[in-house]
């Protein structure tokens, strides 16, 4: 809500805090139109939220009260307090469903498809319940009573986590790690992107230190998965737009992974050629030659007027162009990137997106619902923040049923914060064809070691445990920082082996 142009406030306050940890998120759902502000004396703010929890006599004790827009709800529960509810986790999902609860009684309606859930990856619950042992109808029924997951969100997660199972336990069997590779540079910036990589304006200044530290990353990485015996399952190139790369600087980042990382292991090697603005037959052909086996061409909608709103610089014929050059080169796996919520788009616009999409036949099709992002130009503007029963959600609806009609199967899912309705992205994939870096990533059960400016690596132990390293991802502190970063990427890996 605004007046005069600046959002007004919810406090929100919480007692003890940890027990109410993330319910802000919860908040924002409910009242996507506030700034919500947690804690702090503001005796003129009309709207104030507070929860509190109490452990009594084996119960645990809650209260709540929420005051806005001059509307009042309260409540209270005691909840029994079992051997397996009296850990803290757990006392957190009791108190995250009282609070949730409320919240839904203050607004006359459910909030949010995904229930209590808030983080970016929940197809990582349903695997952990597998990993439990519990069964199909046992998972459902966790899913809806304990996490207020809607039925439909339920059965999604599931059905994901079936289909991309296997391949977490064919990685954990063998000794594999997967590699990413930054390229943190743009054509030009699009409308909702947050990435805080560069423009490309020179490439002598930009770029060419740029791959000289990149390669020199690359040379110790790799000469020490050697010496640990790690095989590369799979690489992923990605940005940024790594096809902002000249022919040369391909050719040789490619001589190095052919000698320090690919492998008869190998099974997977994207490049993200994103921006088809960066494409051409003749680079086609120098993908297939240098090994590139899977190619994400993203139009993110077939709409020429949206595409030039959001700052691309490509119509929806040079997305042609370039998968029927991929395909006369021979790259026989192709991903399209597509975004429902674009500003200005309807149904229309999907239906037509997602047509023209499925006459190219890419073998994966990953649907993104819009996220406004802090520091987007997008996030900028009012009135795009979170929609309940926003028209996204219907065309979200539809472009998934006409992808199962044409045989593909959801493989991967995840979330993200700021999105416009509460929904997903999610990776469809004809059977056979599923992107398994994705999939390891989105899982985190497998090692992902990040090279480049913005990676991150993830290091997962034995035990699940995983230890995240951010690589810098403005280019002349990436540069800089190479000996640190290898150095402290070295000794964990040797840690973890
Ligand atoms: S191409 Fe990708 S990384 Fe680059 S500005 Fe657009 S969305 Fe961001």
């Amino acid at each position: 809500m605004y007046i005069g142009g600046k959002k007004i406030d919810i406090i929100i306050q919480t007692e003890p805090e940890q027990i109410f940890h993330g319910v802000h998120e919860l908040v924002r759902m409910a009242f996507p139109q506030f700034n919500i502000k947690m804690g702090g004396e503001d005796a003129e703010c009309p709207n104030r939220i507070f929860l509190q929890g109490r452990v009594e006599e084996k119960a645990l004790c809650l209260y709540g009260s929420i005051q806005v827009d001059g509307k009042r709800t309260e409540d209270r529960q005691n909840c029994p307090l079992t051997e397996e509810t009296a850990a803290s986790g757990s006392k957190r999902w009791l108190a995250r469903a009282f609070a949730y609860r409320l919240l839904c009684r203050h607004c006359g309606s459910g909030l949010n498809d995904y229930g209590l859930l808030t983080g970016v990856r929940p197809v990582k619950l349903v695997h952990r319940m597998l990993d439990r042992g519990l069964g199909q109808a046992q998972i459902m029924r966790e899913l809806q009573q304990k996490y207020l997951i809607t039925a439909s969100r339920a059965r999604l997660l599931m059905e994901v986590a079936y289909n991309n199972r296997s391949y977490l336990e064919e990685s954990a069997a063998h000794h594999l790690v997967s590699i990413y590779i930054g390229i943190p540079l743009c054509p030009s910036r699009c409308f909702y992107c947050s990435f805080p990589g560069a423009v490309l304006k020179s490439y002598p200044e930009q770029v060419e230190p740029y791959v000289r530290a990149l390669g020199q990353e690359m040379d110790d990485i790799g000469k020490v998965l050697k010496e640990l015996g790690l095989g590369v399952q799979t690489i992923y190139i990605g940005g940024g737009t790594p096809t902002v790369l000249a022919d040369k600087d391909i050719n040789t980042l490619f001589e190095l992974l052919h000698e320090k990382y690919i492998s008869s292991v190998t099974r997977e090697i994207t490049l993200e050629a994103g921006r088809p603005d960066t494409l051409s037959s003749r680079r086609m052909e120098l993908f297939k030659k240098v090994g590139i086996s899977r190619l994400c061409i993203n139009p993110q909608t077939m709409n020429d007027v949206t595409l030039k709103r959001i700052g691309r610089q490509h119509n929806s014929r040079d997305v042609v162009a370039a998968v029927e050059w991929a395909r006369q080169a021979g790259i026989d796996r192709i991903n399209m990137d597509l975004i429902v919520g674009l500003p200005g788009e309807d149904q229309e616009d999907y239906n037509s997106t997602i047509a023209q999409a499925l006459e190219l036949k890419p073998e994966n099709i990953t649907l993104h619902t819009l996220a406004a992002k802090k520091g987007s130009d997008l996030a900028r503007i009012e009135g795009l923040s979170w929609q309940k029963d926003d028209p996204i959600k219907a065309g979200l609806a539809s472009m998934q049923a006409k992808l199962r009609d044409e045989g593909y199967q959801p493989y991967y899912l995840y979330r993200q914060k700021y999105m416009r309705t509460d929904a997903e992205n999610t990776g469809y994939s004809l059977p056979g064809c599923f992107c398994r870096f994705n999939i390891q990533m989105i899982e985190e059960r497998q090692t992902i070691i990040g090279i480049g400016g913005g990676a991150a690596t993830k290091l997962i132990d034995s035990r699940g445990k995983i230890t995240s390293l951010y690589n810098p991802t403005d280019s002349d502190s990436y540069c800089t920082a190479i000996p640190a970063l290898v150095r402290r990427k070295v000794d964990n890996l040797r840690a973890l082996n």
